[in-house]
Protein backbone atom coordinates (compact mmCIF):
# COMPACT_ATOMS: atom_id res chain seq x y z
CA UNK A 1 0.00 0.00 0.00
CA UNK A 2 1.49 3.23 -1.09
CA UNK A 3 1.31 5.89 1.57
CA UNK A 4 0.11 9.09 -0.61
CA UNK A 5 0.45 11.75 2.74
CA UNK A 6 3.92 10.36 3.36
CA UNK A 7 4.83 10.87 -0.08
CA UNK A 8 3.36 14.55 -0.87
CA UNK A 9 5.32 15.51 2.58
CA UNK A 10 8.51 13.93 1.12
CA UNK A 11 8.21 15.78 -2.40
CA UNK A 12 7.59 19.14 -0.32
CA UNK A 13 10.20 18.49 1.80
CA UNK A 14 12.54 17.51 -1.43
CA UNK A 15 10.92 20.90 -3.62
CA UNK A 16 12.10 23.31 -0.38
CA UNK A 17 15.90 21.83 -0.56
CA UNK A 18 16.00 21.89 -4.42
CA UNK A 19 14.79 25.76 -4.14
CA UNK A 20 16.82 26.65 -1.43
CA UNK A 21 19.70 25.26 -3.70
CA UNK A 22 18.36 26.86 -6.84
CA UNK A 23 18.50 29.99 -5.24
CA UNK A 24 22.02 29.42 -3.87
CA UNK A 25 23.06 28.74 -7.73
CA UNK A 26 21.45 31.72 -9.04
CA UNK A 27 23.20 33.97 -6.31
CA UNK A 28 26.58 32.22 -6.81
CA UNK A 29 26.13 33.18 -10.66
CA UNK A 30 25.06 36.50 -10.14
CA UNK A 31 28.31 37.45 -8.65
CA UNK A 32 30.33 39.64 -10.37
CA UNK A 33 33.20 37.80 -12.05
CA UNK A 34 36.89 38.37 -11.28
CA UNK A 35 38.71 40.96 -13.79
CA UNK A 36 42.15 39.27 -14.24
CA UNK A 37 41.61 37.17 -16.96
CA UNK A 38 43.55 33.49 -15.57
CA UNK A 39 40.94 33.70 -12.83
CA UNK A 40 38.09 34.37 -15.27
CA UNK A 41 38.60 31.70 -17.18
CA UNK A 42 38.51 29.14 -14.04
CA UNK A 43 35.65 31.32 -12.84
CA UNK A 44 33.25 30.58 -16.58
CA UNK A 45 34.11 27.05 -15.91
CA UNK A 46 32.61 27.06 -12.45
CA UNK A 47 29.91 28.66 -13.95
CA UNK A 48 29.28 25.91 -16.18
CA UNK A 49 29.50 23.71 -13.53
CA UNK A 50 26.81 25.51 -11.56
CA UNK A 51 24.59 25.65 -14.30
CA UNK A 52 24.38 22.09 -15.31
CA UNK A 53 23.39 21.49 -11.70
CA UNK A 54 20.78 23.99 -11.45
CA UNK A 55 19.80 22.45 -14.89
CA UNK A 56 19.82 18.64 -12.85
CA UNK A 57 17.60 20.44 -9.87
CA UNK A 58 15.11 22.43 -12.27
CA UNK A 59 14.38 18.85 -13.86
CA UNK A 60 14.00 17.16 -10.82
CA UNK A 61 11.87 20.18 -9.63
CA UNK A 62 9.68 19.64 -12.50
CA UNK A 63 9.33 16.10 -12.11
CA UNK A 64 8.46 16.19 -8.63
CA UNK A 65 5.66 19.24 -9.54
CA UNK A 66 4.11 16.49 -12.20
CA UNK A 67 4.24 13.97 -9.81
CA UNK A 68 2.10 15.71 -7.12
CA UNK A 69 -0.37 16.59 -9.99
CA UNK A 70 -0.46 12.99 -10.36
CA UNK A 71 -1.66 12.55 -6.94
CA UNK A 72 -3.75 14.99 -7.09
CA UNK A 73 -5.38 13.31 -10.02
CA UNK A 74 -5.30 9.67 -8.23
CA UNK A 75 -3.28 8.51 -10.91
CA UNK A 76 0.01 8.34 -8.61
CA UNK A 77 1.78 5.00 -9.13
CA UNK A 78 0.49 3.94 -12.82
CA UNK A 79 2.51 4.36 -15.88
CA UNK A 80 1.66 7.71 -17.94
CA UNK A 81 2.89 5.89 -21.00
CA UNK A 82 0.62 2.09 -20.65
CA UNK A 83 -1.24 3.05 -17.56
CA UNK A 84 0.44 -0.28 -16.03
CA UNK A 85 1.49 -0.13 -12.38
CA UNK A 86 5.19 1.72 -12.01
CA UNK A 87 5.77 -0.50 -9.26
CA UNK A 88 6.37 0.11 -5.77
CA UNK A 89 9.97 -1.09 -5.81
CA UNK A 90 10.73 1.25 -8.73
CA UNK A 91 8.94 4.41 -6.74
CA UNK A 92 10.80 3.28 -3.67
CA UNK A 93 13.99 4.39 -5.29
CA UNK A 94 12.62 6.79 -7.94
CA UNK A 95 9.85 8.43 -6.41
CA UNK A 96 8.75 10.77 -9.01
CA UNK A 97 8.98 7.59 -11.44
CA UNK A 98 6.08 8.84 -14.23
CA UNK A 99 7.10 5.51 -16.19
CA UNK A 100 7.35 1.73 -15.37
CA UNK A 101 10.47 0.39 -16.37
CA UNK A 102 10.03 -1.10 -19.54
CA UNK A 103 8.39 2.06 -20.79
CA UNK A 104 11.58 4.26 -19.03
CA UNK A 105 13.65 2.20 -20.83
CA UNK A 106 12.09 2.33 -24.34
ZN1 LIG B 1 4.66 1.65 -18.92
Amino acid sequence: MVDLQKITADFEDRLKVLSAKVDEIEEDLREPSDPDFAEHATEAEGDEVLEGLEGTALLEIAQIKAALGRIEDGVYGECATCGEPVGEKRLAVIPHAAQCISCASK
